[in-house]
């Protein structure tokens, strides 16, 4: 059986054609322009491809209340070309299959949960620290939505003595995405972030915004592991850094196993960076029961 998946992002679109073993049979990558010009080439790209259903881990924010008028758009997306954009609406038009929606970091934890490294966990949680900063919750085996998602690269930083950044987020400044997102390191420190992994200040501060975070994702949600994906993190050395950081965060107060091996309890992502696109075929799979 074949399925779809779109990881629909604000810089590119990748498409693939998968199946339930979650292996991909073939993809294709386009730049991510306007929806006239970019609609038409993923329709072309499934069509006569024999999918049973499609499955799409977008960008955001995107309605996800199946009760409203507006389920399957992106809403209010800085891009603006997409806002208020019936995605799930035009692609079940064309495609005539059942469409899968869900965020992208939702899909990305739904690939690691159906073929990697979360395979027996029923919470967890995925974070993205790329352009933006962003995370896909899990809990009792189920994806998190509430009334909207969650947002979780919002969330207020306690800035760290002495650190004067103005932050990079539009509406926060010096929330974690403002603090500690790529552009963020980019704008703070000069460089692109990729050209900073020698300066051990960058990824000493860096891990110290990721760690706070954490301590609070685990203090709020108690995720049974925490996935760190995105650009930055392919940065290997910040991982010791944030499992001390956490640890001396939460200071003993919280005793389990999972925080007892620590570092399988704080892991990179495990599926070669196709776990956007691997989650967007489950969530065809799901969509086609
Ligand atoms: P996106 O978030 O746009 O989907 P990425 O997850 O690749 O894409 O994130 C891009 C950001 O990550 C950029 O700000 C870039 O500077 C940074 N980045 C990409 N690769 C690396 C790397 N190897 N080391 C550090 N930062 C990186
Ligand atoms: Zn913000």
């Amino acid at each position: 059986m074949l399925y779809g998946g779109i990881e629909a992002g604000g810089t590119k679109m990748i498409c693939v054609i998968g199946n339930e073993n979650g292996e991909i049979l073939d993809r294709m990558q386009i730049p991510t322009k306007t929806p006239e010009e970019t609609m038409p080439l993923m329709i072309d790209y499934f069509k006569d491809k024999d999918i049973k259903a499609l499955g799409i881990a977008c960008f955001g924010p995107i309605d996800l209340d199946k009760t409203s008028k507006t389920y399957g758009y992106i809403t209010s997306t800085p891009k603006l070309a997409w806002k208020n954009y019936d995605i799930v609406g035009a692609f079940k038009k064309e495609l005539g299959v059942p469409v899968g929606f869900d965020t992208d970091v939702n899909g990305s934890l739904l690939g690691e949960i159906t073929w990697g490294c979360a395979k027996d966990k029923t919470d967890a949680l995925y974070l993205t620290i790329g352009t933006g900063i962003g995370g896909g919750v899990m809990t009792g085996g189920k994806l998190l939505h509430g009334m909207l998602h969650p947002e979780l690269g919002h969330i207020k930083m306690a800035i760290v003595e002495g650190d004067t950044y103005k932050g990079k987020c539009p509406y926060h400044g010096t929330c974690f995405e403002g603090m500690a997102s790529g552009p963020a390191i980019e704008e703070r420190w000069g460089k692109k972030a990729i050209e900073l992994s020698d300066n051990d200040e960058v990824w000493d501060l860096e891990s110290t915004y990721i760690a706070q975070a954490l301590s609070m994702y685990i203090l709020t949600l108690s995720p049974q592991i925490i996935i760190l994906g995105g650009g930055v993190m392919h940065q290997q050395q910040l991982f010791p850094l944030i499992r001390k950081k956490v640890l001396e965060q939460l200071n003993g107060y919280l005793i389990t196993k999972e925080l007892a091996d620590i570092d399988n309890y704080i892991v990179p992502a495990s599926l070669n960076d196709d776990q956007g696109i691997m989650g967007a075929v489950k969530l065809a799979i799901d969509a086609e029961i």
